[in-house]
């Protein structure tokens, strides 16, 4: 997100190992690991972290922010099961990576970002502009969703949220799915949410995993 950079034959190379590394940890989904082995994931993060841009870790990015792990933001799109063409929100834009993988997938992304600082330097340094005319960016509160854009086919949050926001629920198609590392005390498990043809709800609880809290409250 800093600055266009080169994608090189190395970097590819070392795309083509992460796949293979987020394979060996158990995902399955051959249209996400593709997604994966195609976004430069370097041109996200600083260019001091070039060389580490493709190690299976998060990364700060600044404002106390991070990337997620390449293979958490798999895991979390692989519970969406994300379909061309279909409505996708995103909680919690950071460094746009994730909506990316969302786009490369074929979605219509809408993506909130809760801090101002971090959502302009999204709109003006966003590396992909052109090639992926399919995500829509907003300022705002992620507790809150986009009312105006309602039903969304699948919504991913990728934040701790403390609990499951019920706005968000109720912008989900019914039909929908909802992915969300959703706190329990001390862990974050992850959790999906699908909506019933009929309106109740249906929860899975999976693995732990770690991220940072959705901000509550007031703007920051
Ligand atoms: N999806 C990101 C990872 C984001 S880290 C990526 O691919 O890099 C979590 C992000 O959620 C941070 O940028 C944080 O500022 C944002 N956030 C926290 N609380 C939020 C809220 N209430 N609404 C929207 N975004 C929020």
């Amino acid at each position: 997100m800093i600055r266009k950079q080169e994608d090189s034959y190395r970097h590819k190379g070392l795309r083509v190992k992460l796949v293979q590394e987020i394979r060996a940890k158990g995902i399955q989904d051959e249209k996400v690991l593709s997604a994966i082995e195609k976004i430069p994931r370097h041109f996200f993060l600083d260019p001091a972290f070039d060389k580490i841009a493709y190690e299976d870790r998060a990364f700060p990015i600044g404002e106390e922010q991070t990337i997620s792990q390449p293979y958490t933001v798999a895991y979390q799109t692989e519970l969406l099961q994300v379909k061309s063409r279909e409505k996708v929100l995103e909680i919690g834009t950071g460094s746009t990576y994730q909506a990316c993988v969302l786009a490369e997938l074929g979605a219509q992304v809408f993506t909130i970002e809760r801090q101002k600082k971090l959502y302009d330097k999204i709109v003006s340094q966003f590396p992909f502009k052109s090639k992926y005319t399919n995500i829509k960016f907003f300022y705002g509160d992620g507790f809150a969703g986009l009312p105006a854009y309602t039903p969304f086919d699948k919504i991913i949050i990728t934040a701790a949220a403390p609990f499951v926001p019920e706005k968000l629920l109720a912008q989900l198609k019914p039909g929908g799915i909802m992915v969300l590392p959703l706190d329990d005390e001390s862990n974050q498990m992850m959790t999906r949410i699908t909506k019933n043809l009929d309106g109740t709800v249906h929860q899975e609880t999976f693995s732990a995993f770690s991220f940072v809290p959705m901000l509550q409250g007031k703007e920051k």
